[in-house]
């Protein structure tokens, strides 16, 4: 597993990070179309965004963000590294492609190698002058129930672009559709379950497939949580606790993809912030301890963020290893209230491990002339 936390302010040691952190949010971006002006997250708006991470910083402990803006999605490493400055907030800055609607020419007719050399060379040699290296590859989309051509080449890629550099994966399921099927391809390229977090599932009232997710050992991300016109919290809620309740609270995600500036909290938006003031008392009143709390918010998503599972989880047999032997993990009953098994037991913890390497992701660079494009006949 990975020690270190690639920021865009640079590498942090995953032991660093001690409070929660957001795992799917975008900074900035820029999504918009002739049909949608709002999905925008510009210059004018970095000053409320950084306020509103500094604020959760101080009465919340955020400490860290997932930003998972990648290509075509209007990335702004700049941005992203004067808002990290200004609230005092990390920031991990992701590379892969959106969904096809929002595919840049470059997706065009490329092969498979040539997307993921395009993906390694970031990875590897960092995006644009700045020297700034992605931390997460993500989140890389797909509409329906299956992935289109396209789609299927650019998730075959961004798996490739994982397994060479040892990145982990987080995806976009269009409204939450389509779940497995990025899952199937993904883990078809040689990619780890436990490296991928398959987004967007709270958008899909669906407990069998959430089941389905992290029984095979992928993280189930409800990283859209406030986005009430989309789905309610109070669904949110019920599936999520039916997740805890099937034994996978260590595969879940939650964070609330900020992707337009009307949902900023200074425009009356739910803001960044919804997670903490208003679904996570929620969770609480329904029986959840300090201890789950922190698996859900902090410990999952670093151990997503770093491989922190090793393979644990990686060829789970439904039911049977999402969680290690012995360790019940806290399951808040949703009838009640009052928890079964070992409520808050903590289950997995993310370790730095000994004799970190300064660089853990060296070994996993192409060696010169091996990664690069251009090499005729791979395609
Ligand atoms: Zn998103």
């Amino acid at each position: 597993m990975n020690s270190l936390v690639r920021t865009v302010t640079g590498p942090l040691p995953v032991s660093a990070v001690q409070g929660p952190v957001l795992p799917h949010e975008h900074l900035a971006l820029d999504l918009t179309r002739p049909t949608d002006r709002a999905a925008f997250l510009g210059a004018r708006h970095a000053a409320a965004v950084a306020r509103e991470l500094a604020d959760l910083r101080e009465r919340f402990g955020l400490a860290l963000v997932i930003e998972l803006t990648c290509r075509g999605m209007g990335r702004d490493l700049v941005a992203l590294a004067r808002i990290s400055r200004a609230s005092g907030v990390p920031v991990v800055a992701g590379t892969g492609w959106y969904h096809e609607r929002f595919h840049p020419a470059e997706v065009g007719s490329a092969c498979v190698q040539e997307l993921a050399d395009i993906l390694v060379e970031e990875i590897t040699g960092g995006l644009g002058g700045d020297g700034v290296l992605p931390g997460v590859i993500g989140e890389v989309g797909s509409h329906g129930r299956a992935p289109s051509g396209p789609e299927v080449r650019t998730l075959t890629a961004a798996a490739r672009a994982a397994v060479t550099t040892g990145l982990s994966l987080a995806t976009h399921a269009q409204l939450g559709v389509g779940g497995p099927a990025q899952l199937e391809v993904l883990t078809s390229a040689g990619l780890a379950p436990y490296r991928i977090s398959v987004g967007h599932q709270d958008l899909l009232d669906d407990p069998v497939v959430h089941r389905e997710l992290a029984a095979a050992g992928a993280y189930v991300a409800f990283d859209t949580i406030g986005k009430e016109h989309y789905q309610s919290d109070a669904t949110r809620l019920r599936s999520l606790l039916a997740l805890l309740e099937a034994g996978y609270a260590d595969r879940a995600l939650l964070s609330c993809d900020i992707s337009r500036h009307s949902y900023l909290a200074g425009a009356g938006g739910q803001g960044y912030g919804h997670l903490f003031r208003s679904f996570l008392p929620r969770l609480r009143a329904a029986g959840a301890d300090e201890e789950l709390i922190d698996l859900l918010t902090r410990r999952n998503p670093l151990r997503f963020l770093t491989g922190g599972d090793g393979g644990r989880h990686g060829a789970a047999e439904p039911g049977t290893a999402a969680r290690p032997a012995g360790q019940p993990v806290a399951v808040p009953d949703p009838g009640t209230g009052a928890a079964s098994g070992s409520r808050g037991a903590p289950v997995t913890e993310v370790t730095t491990g000994a004799g970190a390497a300064s660089d853990p992701w060296a070994a996993s660079r192409p060696a010169p002339g091996t990664g690069s494009a251009g090499q005729g006949g791979r395609c």
